[in-house]
């Protein structure tokens, strides 16, 4: 990783003592990076005896809750957050590029009059939204570039053993569920991080544990039937499996539990690009999708799902009824649309 710039660090610096209280925000439909990069920097901010308040504009999924525990951090709504965060004097978002990511709090954030701050890790990100943007590619979580951003401020000095235990361990588990455990965007700047961290006392297996084996049972089964009846791979290399309202009622779905299914088809020889359509409880169709080394899903994404992300890890969504007439049409037109992808950009 390139260094980061001394100017925008001792900004960054001036507005955090500047402010009284912050309000930390992250993408809908939060993910590890997005839990673990909040709850690292609010549990630093406290310890420096600063008011801080975490919102996701949805909740945190159950399983990720354990990294979130010690910080409070509230699914949006605007009867309990609005006045929190309208007297904020300083808003950070992490692991997001633009407040439309933010969705149902994106008016909300717009509308501050506090300085903005974005501390994020995806292509293309709206540098005219924020006051101060660290945005880098070069780098494998938001995680990440927020631990070399604290350990330039000078109440660290770079000494790892200077964070809460609590926030050096979210940083731990953001970066660890980023990199699918080490598997992909893994820069030499990462591995010094978890070393770094494992120096300052993180139990990495303990986390590890958390992570990996607390799932229900039901995810487990719910991820045998769609491989099994539901995946799809066309001549081009293009997998998709549709995740619909029944197969979610039969296996009782929450929040986040089918988060890792798209990565399973990749593992496949043929695989270059996997696509998980899912319909949502309130009938709103999300997409996700990866691919392998040489397909920007990033492209597929932008290109026919209104939506981004990363080269080999982006999302976004099919629009009802403007894309498709019906939810249930959802898995069909993205499995055409990825391989006229296919087709038209990568062949
Ligand atoms: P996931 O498939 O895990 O939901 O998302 C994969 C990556 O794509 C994440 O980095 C996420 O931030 C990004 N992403 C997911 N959905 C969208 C979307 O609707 N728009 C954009 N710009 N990025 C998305
Ligand atoms: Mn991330």
């Amino acid at each position: 990783m390139e260094k980061l710039e001394r100017t925008k660090l001792e900004t960054l610096h001036r507005f955090l003592t500047e402010s009284r209280r912050v309000t930390l925000v992250s993408h809908i439909h939060p993910d590890g990076d997005a839990v673990g990069s909040t709850t690292a920097l609010y549990l630093w901010l406290r310890s420096l005896g600063k008011e801080a308040h975490v919102c996701f504009p949805t909740r945190v999924p159950d399983s990720l809750a354990f990294i979130a525990q010690d910080a409070e951090a509230r699914a949006y709504d605007p009867g309990c957050c609005d006045a929190d965060i309208l007297s904020s004097d300083l808003l950070v978002c992490l692991d997001f590029n633009a407040l439309n990511r933010a969705e149902g709090m994106e008016t909300l954030l717009r509308s501050l009059s506090a300085k903005k701050v974005l501390i994020d890790h995806h292509l293309a990100p709206a540098e005219d939204e924020f006051d101060l943007c660290f945005s880098r590619t070069d780098i494998s979580s938001a995680c990440e570039l927020l631990f070399y951003i604290l350990m330039e401020m000078p109440e660290i000095g770079g000494d790892a053993r200077r964070l809460p235990p609590a926030s050096a361990a979210a940083l731990m588990a953001g970066m660890t569920t980023d990199t699918n455990n080490f598997a992909n965007s893994v820069f030499p700047s990462t591995l010094e991080m978890a070393s770094r961290l494992l120096a300052a006392g993180v139990d990495r297996d303990a986390l590890l544990e958390a992570l990996y084996n607390r799932y229900r049972e039901n995810r487990i089964r719910l991820f045998g039937e769609m491989l099994k009846d539901r995946l799809v791979i066309s001549p081009r290399g293009v997998a998709c499996m549709f995740l619909d309202e029944a197969v979610k009622r039969r296996w009782d779905v929450r929040e986040g539990e089918s988060d890792g299914l798209v990565n399973q088809p990749l593992a496949i020889d043929r695989v270059k690009l996997s696509v998980l359509v899912k319909e949502e409880d309130d009938g709103s169709v999300r997409v996700s999708l990866r691919s392998k080394r040489g397909v920007s899903a990033n492209r597929c994404a932008r290109l026919y799902f209104h939506g981004g992300g990363h080269e080999q890890a982006a999302g976004g969504k099919i629009l009802v009824p403007q894309d498709v007439p019906a939810a249930a049409a959802a898995g069909d037109f993205a499995a055409r649309m990825a391989e006229q992808y296919m087709e038209l950009y990568e062949s």
